[in-house]
């Protein structure tokens, strides 16, 4: 609950999500304090690893930065997309698990049980309308399908300087060293599109026989109701969903979600833009007619809550050009400024 309280300071709407990463970081963080203070690996241990699905823009890596920033294990972020089967092109997925020793200030002790975040999943997905073999899909998930399993990561790579001259040197380190990931929590994000007419599918029933049944459904109801094939019928592999049964959908925000944002959220576009411009003595007062207006128009960029940036910038692009050499004080925007846009 408190980790839970302390998500709705900043992230607006996403309860079930909120709920759901308390849970999981609040059991993963008691499990790292008791092993620690064993001194064991607790074998029994099943991670609760995460996957969360939801359109761009709507609170998802967000929501696990402001956790992040709570509890005192390391955190990892990265995109799926940075990688590549063999780590030729892109990085290797072992790279994320180095990250967290650096993180950890290097204490591999506390690095084995960090966690690692890694958004945009869905893009690394084996489509089955490519021809030959798909490098940078199902390896990168078999990859990571071993990192999520268990095992031992060299701290150092094969191409690292250091390691490289202490090999030419002569000079072996007395012990391998190595992390151990059995421990490390993992969360997948991705938006998934598409993986609703998946589910409709398979709900609604399509087989010859059966009359079809339209339930009205929504997208996001039907997301929420996606089902380990589903995602396997979407291209992920069998055993890398498996290894993620914590699964939780983050829905899509309307006009009156981004109006909220504005008014609630502590590290909102619209607190920063109030803090720019008081660097130089201007206090900002905007009603909440021009809050709805910037709503307004930021939802038909279909971005989420990225949108409300694009229409903010835009908006007062010329204002922070002028205003600071001229003006000082109080400013009541005008609720005009936005009229014609
Ligand atoms: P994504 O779902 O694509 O990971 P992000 O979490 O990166 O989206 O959202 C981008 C930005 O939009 C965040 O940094 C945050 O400022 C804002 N934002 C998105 N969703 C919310 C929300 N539900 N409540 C408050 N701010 C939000």
């Amino acid at each position: 609950k408190e980790i839970k309280a302390h998500l709705d300071r900043f992230v607006i709407k996403q309860d079930d999500a909120k709920k759901v990463l308390s849970i999981a970081v609040c059991d993963h963080f008691n499990h790292v304090k008791s092993c620690l203070k064993l001194k064991d690996m607790c074998k029994n241990y099943h991670k609760q690893n995460v996957i969360m699905v939801g359109p761009t823009g709507v609170g998802k890596t967000f929501l696990i930065q402001c956790i992040a920033d709570l509890i005192g294990v390391p955190f990892v972020k990265s995109d799926a997309t940075k990688f590549t089967e063999t780590g030729y092109v892109g990085g290797d997925v072992e790279d994320l698990v180095r990250q967290l020793v650096s993180k950890a200030n290097g204490n591999t002790d506390l690095a084995q049980y960090g966690i690692i975040y890694l958004d945009e999943i869905d893009k690394i997905s084996g489509s089955s309308d490519k021809v030959g073999k798909d490098v940078s899909g199902r390896g990168v998930q078999s990859n990571l399908l071993k990192l999520m399993e268990e095992t031992d990561v060299p701290l150092k790579t094969a191409w690292d300087i250091q390691s490289q001259l202490q090999g030419f040197l002569g000079k072996k380190n007395k012990k391998k060293e190595t992390i151990n990931t059995r421990h490390i929590l993992f969360i997948v994000s991705g938006a998934f599109d598409g993986l609703q007419n998946i589910v409709r599918k398979r709900i609604e029933g399509s087989k010859f026989g059966f009359e079809r049944k339209n339930r009205g459904y929504k997208d996001n109801q039907l997301v929420g109701f996606s089902s380990t094939q589903d995602f396997i019928d979407y291209g992920l592999e069998s055993e890398f969903v498996g290894r993620l049964p914590v699964r939780v959908v983050c829905n899509s925000l309307d006009e009156n979600d981004l109006f909220q944002i504005l008014k609630e959220s502590e590290t909102s576009i619209l607190n920063q833009l109030i803090a720019s411009f008081k660097y130089y003595d201007i206090d900002t007062i905007i009603s909440d007619k021009l809050l709805k207006k910037i709503a307004s128009l930021a939802i038909m960029e279909k971005t989420g809550a990225r949108g409300l940036m694009t229409v903010i910038e835009k908006a007062f692009r010329d204002f922070k050009f002028e205003l600071p050499n001229e003006f000082k004080g109080k400013w009541t925007v005008s609720d005009d400024i936005l009229d014609g846009s």
